[in-house]
């Protein structure tokens, strides 16, 4: 039967957009459709990722221009104005929205915008902004409809004393005081980029740790930054209320640990920030009509293809959880474009890199040295500190730590965190060694370009080397070992 399009995308997200790419590289007739009125991108650029990415970006040139140049004493707050940093990003996501579209139009993918719910396994019902439908038939369908912000359950957001993580990309000045309910990666990203600008940070959390995927002693040094950031962490505390006190002209934020209940806590401050959590948009796309299964939290069931369990209906993007990244969403569009078009894949590697953009920034991928412990692996580490780098020097970036974890007796390169300026950049190097099962004599015989923050690569690989040296093995063996 012949039906409208090859392939129909439900969103144009990261998933969405590179499943659309993808598919149409390969000569097919792909249709996007997108609830958004007015903008095509999904949180990717519109209110997650690149907006939040933009505002610290501005935020950090601000404190490294204060910290260099400026008074200390004077606050960033006292000088600049928040109206500036949302003209910064605001040009950003336009700039953003336009390649995308330009992208769609260039590769001659369709775009439909309203709602769209499906029907049956090749239907999709568009419903427009006015109320009117469309019906369009598909061969494949692709569900990358995204997540959306958990409400909180004890007070309401009212985008003025409480924001999420769409409205604080409104904020018209910036805080003194800040509490942000939440501590996964947004929550660590956003306290960075308001401390930066002198905001005085609270973060409350209601587990008992926040980051546990972080390698101890990188998080250690982070918890060290933050201290001198006045980042305060608070866990395991449960929030209660949140608000506003006309007397006092500040919103009171109440809450208590959550092993004394009996004993709540106030604190002051502007404004709070609500980051608690992600769900899917699965509720409403018609998946009953399908064979699609859903996991307890809702999410789509898909196999290592992003196949659903209905054979010509993949997904894709936070709508399929962890990991919940743009980085990972591209990869998912475009394999799942790949797999419906029979077109011979690789799969996608098991070792994928995370990266939070704190100031400054946090990257790791492979192992952590717990984990490697805990498997009972003979490792050692090689530690590099940014302080011992040319570049950290020159450019003022002497917060950091890069560091190994490899396998003794073959030097293999088993993982790679980093804590430091460009981090997020830098550890493609580490990515690279560890897909081709390198060992870390690559950072010692390959030139790296100086003055640059890989440098930390070689520095580490040496002291890693020089580890195993003293622990007992000749120099000269280790360098020539065969793996
Ligand atoms: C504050 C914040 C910061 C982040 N920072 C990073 C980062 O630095 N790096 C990173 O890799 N990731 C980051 N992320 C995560 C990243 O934004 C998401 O993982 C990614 O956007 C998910 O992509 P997606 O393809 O699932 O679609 P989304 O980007 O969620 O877009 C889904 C689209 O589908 C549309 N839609 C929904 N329902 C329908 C429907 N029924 N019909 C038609 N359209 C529909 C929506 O309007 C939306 O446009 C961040 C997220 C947040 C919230």
């Amino acid at each position: 039967m012949s039906r409208d399009y090859d392939v129909i995308i439900l969103g144009s997200g990261p998933a969405g957009f590179a499943c659309a790419m993808q598919s149409s590289k390969f000569g097919k007739r792909a249709l996007v459709i997108e609830a958004n009125k007015k903008y095509l991108g999904g949180t990717w650029i519109n209110t997650g990722t690149v907006p939040s990415k933009a505002l610290r970006e501005a935020a950090k040139t601000i404190y490294e221009f204060n910290r260099r140049f400026g008074d200390e004493k004077q606050k960033p707050y006292e000088r600049f104005r928040m109206k500036d940093l949302l003209q910064y990003k605001n040009e950003i996501l336009e700039n953003e929205n336009r390649r995308v579209k330009d992208n769609l139009i260039k590769n001659q993918v369709d775009t439909v915008r309203g709602f769209g719910r499906l029907l049956d396994e090749h239907t999709v019902e568009v419903e427009d902004h006015l109320g009117d439908t469309e019906t369009y038939t598909g061969e494949y369908i692709m569900l990358s409809t995204g997540s959306i912000p958990k409400e909180p359950v004890n007070f309401e957001i009212d985008d003025d004393k409480i924001f999420d993580n769409q409205s604080i990309l409104e904020l018209t000045h910036i805080p003194r005081r800040l509490v942000i309910a939440g501590a996964g990666v947004n929550a660590i990203e956003y306290a960075s980029t308001f401390a930066a600008m002198g905001t005085r940070v609270t973060i409350l959390n209601d587990q008992e740790d926040y980051l546990t995927f972080l390698d101890d002693e990188i998080k250690e040094v982070l918890i060290n930054i933050f201290k001198q950031q006045r980042i305060t962490i608070r866990n395991n505390v449960e929030l209660e209320d949140v608000d506003f006190n006309p007397l006092r002209v500040c919103t009171e934020v109440c809450f208590h640990e959550i092993d004394h209940p009996d004993n709540p806590e106030v604190l002051e401050a502007e404004h709070v920030l609500y980051l608690g959590g992600r769900q899917p948009n699965t509720g409403q796309i018609g998946l009953e009509h399908t064979s699609v299964q859903l996991d307890d939290e809702q999410f789509i069931k898909v196999d290592k293809y992003y196949a659903t369990h209905a054979k010509n209906i993949y997904a894709g993007g936070d709508v399929i959880g962890f990991p919940s990244l743009a980085s990972a969403s591209f990869s998912q569009g475009r394999l799942a474009a790949c797999h419906m078009f029979s077109i011979p894949i690789e799969e996608e590697p098991s070792e994928i890199p995370f990266g939070i953009y704190s100031i400054p920034e946090l990257a790791h991928i492979g192992m952590t040295e717990q984990e490697a412990r805990k498997k009972e692996i003979d490792i050692t580490i090689g530690r590099a500190y940014f302080k011992n780098t040319t570049l950290a020097d020159i450019s003022h970036h002497h917060r950091g730590l890069l560091k190994l974890v490899f396998e003794t007796n073959s030097l293999k390169l088993l993982g790679v965190h980093i804590l430091g300026e460009r981090a997020c950049e830098i550890i493609h190097t580490g990515q690279a060694v560890l897909a081709f099962n390198g060992d870390i004599r690559y950072f010692i015989q390959h030139v790296l370009n100086y003055p640059t923050y890989s440098e930390a690569y070689r520095n580490a690989a040496f002291n890693g080397i020089n580890r195993v040296n003293k622990a007992g093995v000749k120099y000269q063996e280790i360098l020539q070992r065969d793996v």
